[in-house]
């Protein structure tokens, strides 16, 4: 029986402990400390994602707003100059 090649365990039971047979070199308990560790991995790299999608959806809105309110001058500018026409 092998050494696990994370810490040198010679506690590799791949029939035991829920083990699915994958990850032969790992002893069980460095076994489920990396899905453990793929796991977290993962998610913060989904988190990471979604604060990057937040911020450009942050972004955008803050882009719409003052597009708006230089829609909202100029239309105030021309109801002004419309106005001075008049009188
Ligand atoms: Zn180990």
């Amino acid at each position: 029986m092998g050494r696990c090649s994370r810490c040198g365990s010679y506690a590799i039971n791949h029939h035991l402990h829920g083990r699915n047979g994958s990850r032969r070199d790992l002893c069980d308990v460095c076994y489920w400390r990396d899905i453990a560790e793929t796991f977290a991995d993962d998610r913060i790299e989904l988190l990471q994602q979604l604060a990057m999608a937040e911020d450009a959806a942050n972004k955008g809105d803050k882009a719409r707003k003052v597009a708006q309110s230089l829609v909202d001058e100029v239309t105030d500018l021309r109801a002004e100059l419309a106005l001075s026409k008049e009188t």
